[in-house]
């Protein structure tokens, strides 16, 4: 394993110009969601909104849209819907420059139409935060991103790591403090990606440097607070950070949100929703 520059220091976040209008702060899109899992994609979007992206869109399939769009209001829908190539040109439909970053992977569920959609979006344009299902279609698959490919986030808690990695060859424990570090940093390497190895002490790495996170809380130890860290790295890819910087400082502020939290109310009980409310100040602390 080469030597790992060790990142001590987060990026500031994303200037707030006078001026701005929704579009200056770049798209997010959400491809997830499934009939047993509907929420997830929307605690995604509520999370790009309260990171400070303008505009949201919910690539879920049509027959949950209306229940995802209750959920987040100010996101909008795509007509999502039948085989992939119709899905796909849902996206460039509403995403014609292919300017928008991917969420892709909450609550999508296990079909392998998912994985098939998984497969098509990695070998895309746009720049794809990987997450939840996602991760495990890709697992499932023989994809191996490349280089030059499009920039590539992946955000596994230990047991997504495993089934990522196992087949790969990586043996080490996602688990263990003195292996975590070599452990996102091989499956960085394996896919070029930028690897967020999630759980206490949350470790980002691109195969060449290595932050270790400080913040969080056992707090977040609850449904949907994976799927609030997927919109905040989305959305700050979306207004402007390269990928590694996004998810160092999307890790350390989603741990500041759930530290406030727990300060003001305690240390259990913290839904993925009182977490999103959590993070304009969180953001804001990084400014
Ligand atoms: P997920 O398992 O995908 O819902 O993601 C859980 C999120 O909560 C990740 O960002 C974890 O790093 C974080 N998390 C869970 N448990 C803890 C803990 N005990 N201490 C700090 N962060 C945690
Ligand atoms: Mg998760």
């Amino acid at each position: 394993m080469p030597d790992l520059q060790n990142i001590t220091t987060t990026p500031a976040a994303p200037p707030r110009p006078a001026d701005a209008h929704k579009g200056t702060f770049g798209t997010v899109m959400i491809v997830g969601g499934s009939a047993t899992m509907i929420g997830a994609p929307a605690i995604t979007a509520r999370a790009a909104f309260r990171t400070g992206s303008g505009l949201v869109k919910l690539a879920v399939d049509s027959a949950i849209l209306p229940f995802a769009l209750t959920i987040e209001p100010g996101a909008t829908g795509l007509l999502f819907t039948g085989e992939l190539d119709h899905r796909l040109a849902a996206l460039d439909a509403a995403d014609p420059d292919k300017h928008a970053v991917l969420a892709v992977g909450p609550g999508m569920g296990q079909a392998r139409e998912a994985g098939e959609l998984v497969v098509a979006l990695l070998r895309g344009k746009r720049p794809v935060v990987l997450d939840a299902d996602g991760l495990n279609q890709l697992a499932w698959s023989d994809y191996r991103h490349t280089p030059g490919g499009a920039p590539l986030v992946l955000t596994p808690h230990p047991g997504e790591f495993r089934r990522l990695a196992t087949p790969m060859g990586i043996r080490l424990d996602p688990t263990r403090p003195d292996q975590r570090t070599d452990a996102a940093a091989a499956l960085a390497q394996m896919h070029q990606a930028v690897v967020v190895l999630k759980g206490q002490h949350t470790v980002v790495c691109d195969g060449d440097r290595v932050f270790v996170n400080d913040t969080g809380h056992p707090a977040l130890a609850t449904a949907g607070s994976g799927d609030v860290l997927t919109g905040v790295i989305a959305s700050l890819i979306g207004q402007g950070l390269a990928p590694f910087d996004a998810a160092v400082l999307g890790v350390h502020a989603h741990g500041c949100a759930a530290e406030q939290w727990a300060a003001a109310h305690g240390r259990a009980g913290l839904r993925a929703i009182d977490l999103c409310d959590e993070l304009p100040a969180a953001i804001e602390k990084h400014r």
